[in-house]
């Protein structure tokens, strides 16, 4: 794969040393790491892999397959970052440690090469390369090519983590988002805001819908909304994978296509997104051209649920749906660790009429999404969305909300495998419908 020009990458050696140092080896982590709780191993622990780090960077240990399939298991789902007392940067030390992983290459074969190479080099780097592929895979997925692989076998030359997942693939929409939402949007009367809207990658294939019910939130609170029809992936896929240039080349492109400067914010709605546009400021604080620009984009970037509760939104008048309903609601990792954005996405659903909000248990005890996890760590994806599935049962709800594609996909799956009828919204959807009704 060849890397964009980069303004550094830094390796476990070549790193701030503080950051290693943070960790004081106190174990308040442990509780609340999922790959822990499933072992009870050390080094399945934060502690544990911040420790094997450390040894790295301190020349004591090489990148051994051994701390690739490490960092591998890690869900990167920063629960432990939530818990420390210290402020450990775990973000950092887990893309750096995944990169370091990547740059040695033992875990290296010409099919996992291949794979990276076309997911992260090629389609989540190029929007309509992305959005073709999207289309292909409808045809698949519509004609009836799809039903008749499956039925002929042939899904055997797929590589073994591909033919697992293969039955999981998410359903393409038949619009994309710049089908949905035109280049600029107004509200009617004066705006009181201009904001940009940014659509994901997975969002904009497969929920583009969210899209649309987000701008017509931000639409109906005021906000002129611009959302360009082709925008690149935000490289959280790449930060989250090792891929750091990719990662820093994607962050250029996408703040020179909405500068943060003409905006009083920049809107995303997916909180794996979310976390990882807000840290721009870092991945580019070395590249002397980026780097004011870059912090203010930080500055700029809001999760939708907490751009609404910064502005004080317009509580609806109607209901979502049409019946009085519970809804519970599952917390993204990236929102609720990485953003720390918990308590809004919950006043935005408690403000909805005729919507009661149940607690879920473990609501931030990650699902197992995580990115591809599901392809690299299978046995550990299924064990975690079956716990998601048996506490989102538990509530009895009639609705589950959550705020990120990736998480929505997951646990809909889980629901629809255990027989449990249960529909999926994404928070700012409810909100839109109410709107909708309104008007009804
Ligand atoms: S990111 Fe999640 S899985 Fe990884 S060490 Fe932290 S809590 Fe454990
Ligand atoms: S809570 Fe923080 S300081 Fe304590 S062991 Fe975990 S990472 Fe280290």
């Amino acid at each position: 794969m060849s890397p964009e020009p980069s303004a550094s990458t830094a390796t476990l050696r070549s790193l701030d040393y503080s950051i290693l140092q943070q960790c004081m080896r106190c174990g308040m982590c442990l509780p609340t790491c999922p790959t822990y709780d499933a072992t009870k191993k050390e080094r399945h622990s934060p502690r544990g892999r911040i420790a094997l780090m450390r040894a790295i960077a301190d020349g004591d240990l090489e990148v051994t397959h051994v701390f690739a399939d490490e960092m591998s298991y890690c869900l990167g789902c920063l629960a432990c970052q939530t818990a420390c007392p210290a402020g450990v940067d775990y973000t950092e030390l887990f893309e750096t440690a995944r990169s370091d992983a990547e740059r040695s290459a033992v875990n290296a074969t010409a099919a996992r090469s291949f794979w990276r190479w076309l997911s992260l080099a090629v389609l989540f780097r190029r929007p309509r390369a992305l959005r073709l592929a999207g289309r292909v895979m409808r045809v698949y997925q519509r004609s009836g090519l799809e039903a008749a692989v499956r039925t002929f076998g042939l899904t055997m030359f797929l590589p073994p983590s591909l033919r697992r997942v293969e039955p999981q693939a998410p359903r393409v929409a038949p619009r994309f988002s710049n089908r949905l939402i035109a280049p600029h949007e107004t509200p009617g009367g004066d705006a009181r805001y201009r904001v940009a809207l940014l659509t994901g990658c997975i969002q904009d294939l497969v929920f583009p819908g969210v899209n649309r019910d987000t701008a017509d939130v931000l639409l109906a609170n005021g906000c002129a909304v611009d959302t360009p029809p082709v925008q690149p992936c935000c490289g959280s896929l790449h930060a989250h994978n090792g891929e750091l240039d990719l990662a820093r080349g994607l962050a250029r492109r996408l703040i020179d296509l909405l500068p943060p400067n003409r905006y009083d914010a920049i809107i995303t709605n997916a909180g794996g997104c979310g976390s990882h546009l807000k840290r721009y400021g870092h991945l580019l604080e070395r590249d002397t051209t980026y780097a004011a620009a870059a912090r203010e984009w930080d500055r700029k970037v809001k999760d939708v649920s907490e751009w609404l509760a910064q502005i004080g939104f317009r509580p609806p008048r109607a209901r979502p749906l049409s019946d009085n309903v519970t809804v519970t609601y599952h917390d993204s990792c990236h929102l609720a660790h990485g953003q720390k954005v918990t308590a809004q996405p919950r006043t935005l659903l408690q403000d909805l009429p005729g919507v009661a909000l149940v607690d879920l248990p473990e609501s931030t005890w990650c699902c197992g999404s995580a990115g591809v996890y599901a392809i690299t760590q299978p046995a550990q994806a299924e064990a975690l969305l079956h716990r998601k599935v048996d506490n989102v049962r538990r509530t009895r709800a009639d609705v589950l909300a959550t705020a990120n594609p990736g998480c929505h996909l997951q646990i809909a799956r889980g629901l629809g495998d255990a027989g449990v009828e249960m529909p999926v919204f994404h928070p700012v959807s409810l909100l839109a419908m109410a709107y909708r009704r309104e008007r009804q």
